[in-house]
């Protein structure tokens, strides 16, 4: 049996091992998937191997730790500094960053969409961003404060702070801060996000598994709305196929990680 497992701190909300379990049990694949408490991103590389693993997932805050643990890094999670994918192949760690692919898949479903607001310029609106932009998309970063935006600037994104953003217009806003995790706050001041929303056509949280106040509010403007699962889901297919090497259908991994999402 092959060992999987997923490291952050904290761990105990994650539901990469409900979703992965039910995928292995879908395919036959001999694997079993669990969490790792690490309390020093440091030790990752100590702990992969002290648990005999194929592979594992990272979240908050060791990203960039399973970054640096990395033998080899996909040309993606070299870019973005951050890898939330960890493969033991040939002797060597293999580092991947599935988060930012995973988000471009979970907002497939809104239509009509050109342009993007992201709230936040933190490690996933980082990797997310250039993504976007590939994709097509024209991408705004909009952050409460502005040190974290200079990479963006660089890069020739549009970048506001509450005071600069006046009346721009975009079709899908999306909350990239941690704001409305652990507390009830908005990711930006109600007023200017009540000048926004109106004019969007879609907004999406990528906090998943509750209703931020961002998303009670874009409900409040009729807009159709997503929380973060979808994007989790498929974060997790593509780590799934890594892990198991490309050797499985997708859409049967899709349903299965849908579906041992909701059973918990
Ligand atoms: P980071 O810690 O790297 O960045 C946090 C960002 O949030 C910063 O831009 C920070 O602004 C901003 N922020 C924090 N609190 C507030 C607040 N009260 N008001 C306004 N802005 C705020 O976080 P990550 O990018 O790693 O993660 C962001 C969120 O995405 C988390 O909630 C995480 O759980 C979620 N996530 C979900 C995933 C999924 O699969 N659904 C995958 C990955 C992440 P400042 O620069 O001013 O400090």
């Amino acid at each position: 049996m092959k060992k999987f497992a997923i490291f952050g701190n904290p761990v105990e909300h994650s539901k990469s091992p409900d979703m992965h379990n039910s995928a292995f049990k879908a395919v036959g694949f001999d694997g079993e998937y669990f969490k790792i408490l690490l309390e020093n991103g440091d030790k990752l590389k100590e702990e992969f191997f002290a648990n005999g693993l194929s592979g594992a997932n990272i979240t908050v805050p060791h990203k960039e730790a399973a970054y640096r643990a990395s033998d080899y890094l996909d040309e993606f999670a070299k870019s973005v500094r951050a890898v939330n994918t960890l493969v033991f192949k040939e002797g060597k760690l293999y580092g991947y960053n599935t988060d930012a692919p995973g988000f471009l898949k979970s907002i497939e479903k809104f239509k009509d969409i050109k342009t993007i607001l992201l709230l936040g310029a933190g490690g996933t609106a980082q990797a997310t961003a250039p993504i976007l932009k590939k994709a097509g998309y024209s991408v705004a970063i909009l952050n409460r404060s502005a040190p974290r935006l200079e990479k963006f600037k660089e890069q020739g994104f549009q970048t506001y702070t509450f005071e600069t953003l006046i009346d721009e217009k975009f079709d899908l806003i999306v909350n990239m801060t941690s704001a409305g995790l652990k507390d009830k706050n908005l990711p930006a001041p109600k007023d200017l996000l009540e000048k926004t929303l109106p004019n969007a056509k879609a907004a999406v949280d990528i906090i998943y598994g509750k209703e931020t106040p961002f998303l009670k509010l874009a409900k409040e403007h009729y807009l159709p709305t997503a929380d973060g699962s979808e994007m989790l889901i498929q974060q997790g297919v593509l780590a799934f196929d890594y892990f198991t090497d490309h050797r499985f259908d997708l859409k049967i991994v899709e349903e299965a990680m849908r579906k041992g999402l909701i059973r918990d």
